[in-house]
């Protein structure tokens, strides 16, 4: 029984994979090894036998783990990062690395050394990024479920184009050990699953204090899905109608207003808010996140890690053509912004004024957070594009994250969940934002979302 999931969910990422490219790795014999010590394990586990795809910015001992980058192309992990330590104790089993944006850059997948994932819903469109080959995994039906990285929206903007859910964690409630850093102070594992029940049991196994990072929270661990159906009458949810602005599609507009109305319908209490600074957000966003980035990837130097170039004559010109060479030129875009940024006569005027407005957003966060039990708002200001649309505009680009990346900025939780099509039937995610630590409060009213407006329809391609 164990192995019969476990194989279909190989067998279903081989098939699907010449279409969709989400996965750079299908790990057949590690699955092999874990299916063997399964099944000399007595008794059942929470997770017994559970396939999960993890992005490849992740460690997985022994697997490949390349963040789509060329300069870790051939590069194996040494050990496991302590989300995929505990989903491994709790009888999960990885079957596969997912493609991603490079080094998680980017919120189409085209930025990936290894080539364009393919939305399942419309193989000539994007599934969103970072996390895109993750998002795809699961929509794909390959999984139910997949660990992501979120930045500025990563796991919730793909999992919005993708029509499944996408939860972002609060800042220190998984530990980073072993997840690639790319913006420090940005950076989280994130869940994807096909409904937020997938969500809230994978959560409720990786949560947590973990000793080896210092900035996971000793903050206890509810158990997530028992509280999935609680009644949501009575919560209080904020509208930030200000944001519901220009950029904003029809279709998108129209489908989180009517999910409102329905959550009212249920008892809800809409109170409008303001979040006055996170039209900033973006702006505030590209520069800590370039920052935190530039001074991460010095370590990518053809010495300790991964690809070194050929042909040089000393020591400076090997590590000009190794990162010359070994980056894709969106993560040189953002080494040399984020180099700018912190460089002296410029760290004031950019970085350190990107930083007070950093503790504005947050501001803005708990006073709205006082009035309401979450905010409510779009994933994404667009259903899925089409690729090639987006990638010569990097600005255009960079707006794709409009409604995401505050939630990181301030360090507070957020889910995306599914809510309605199109009217091109392309998929349409709507935004939780909560409390620090009201992970539980976010499954709910997406398990809510999922209950009061469910979408029948599968995607073009699905495995079943
Ligand atoms: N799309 C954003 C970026 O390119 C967010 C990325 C992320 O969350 N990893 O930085």
């Amino acid at each position: 029984m164990v192995s019969s999931i476990i194989n279909r969910s190989l067998d279903d990422a081989e098939r699907l994979n010449p279409t969709l490219n989400s996965f750079l790795s299908v790990e057949r014999e590690h699955a092999a090894e874990r299916l063997d010590v399964l099944s000399n394990t007595s008794g059942q586990l929470p997770l017994h036998g559970y396939p999960i795809a993890v992005k490849d910015n992740i460690c997985t001992n022994g697997m490949r783990t390349s963040c789509a980058s060329r300069i870790l192309e051939n590069y194996r992990a040494q050990y496991d990062a302590t989300a995929i330590e505990r989903l491994n104790a709790a009888g999960a089993v990885v079957i596969g690395k997912t493609n991603m944006d490079e080094f998680a850059m980017g919120s189409s997948n085209e930025n990936s050394a290894f080539g364009t994932v393919k939305n399942p819903w419309d193989i000539e469109r994007v599934p969103g990024g970072s996390s895109g080959g993750s998002a795809v995994a699961v929509a794909s039906g390959v999984v139910r479920a997949a660990l992501g990285s979120e930045t500025g929206g990563s796991v919730r903007q793909p999992a919005s184009l993708c029509g499944i859910v996408g939860l972002k964690p609060t800042y220190g409630r998984i530990s980073r050990y072993g997840l690639v850093a790319f913006a420090s102070s940005l950076d989280n594992i994130g869940i994807f699953g096909q409904t937020s029940a997938d969500a809230a049991k994978v959560l409720s196994m990786i949560a947590g204090r973990d000793e080896r990072d210092a900035t996971s929270a000793d903050v206890a661990v509810p158990d997530y899905e028992s509280a999935l159906n609680d009644e949501i009458k009575g919560k209080t949810l904020g509208v930030p109608r200000a944001l519901f602005a220009d950029g904003l599609d029809n279709d998108v507009r129209h489908a989180v207003e009517g999910t409102i109305d329905r959550l009212k319908e249920q008892g809800a209490e809409i109170v409008e808010i303001e979040l006055p600074n996170a039209r900033y957000g973006i702006a505030v966003y590209y520069i800590i996140a370039t920052a935190e980035a530039s001074s991460n990837l010095a370590r990518y130097d053809g010495v300790r890690y991964g690809f070194r170039a050929e042909d040089a004559d000393e020591l400076r010109q090997m590590y000009f053509k190794t990162r010359e060479e070994g980056f894709g030129s969106e993560v040189k875009r953002r080494i040399m912004l984020g180099t700018y940024v912190l460089s002296s006569g410029y760290y004031d005027a950019y970085y350190s004024k990107a930083q007070k407005v950093r503790a504005l957003v947050k501001q803005d966060y708990q006073k709205a957070l006082a009035k309401c039990d979450a905010i409510i708002t779009p994933t994404s200001p667009t259903t899925a594009f089409r690729i090639g649309e987006r990638s010569d505009d990097p600005l255009a680009m960079y707006l794709s994250d409009i409604y995401t990346v505050s939630a990181n900025l301030a360090g507070v939780p957020a889910i995306s969940v599914p809510c309605g099509l199109s009217s091109e039937r392309l998929p349409i995610g709507l935004q939780f934002i909560g409390d620090f630590w009201s992970e539980g409060t976010l499954l709910n009213l997406a398990n809510t979302v999922e209950t009061i407006v469910p979408i029948e329809e599968k995607p073009a391609i699905f495995a079943e």
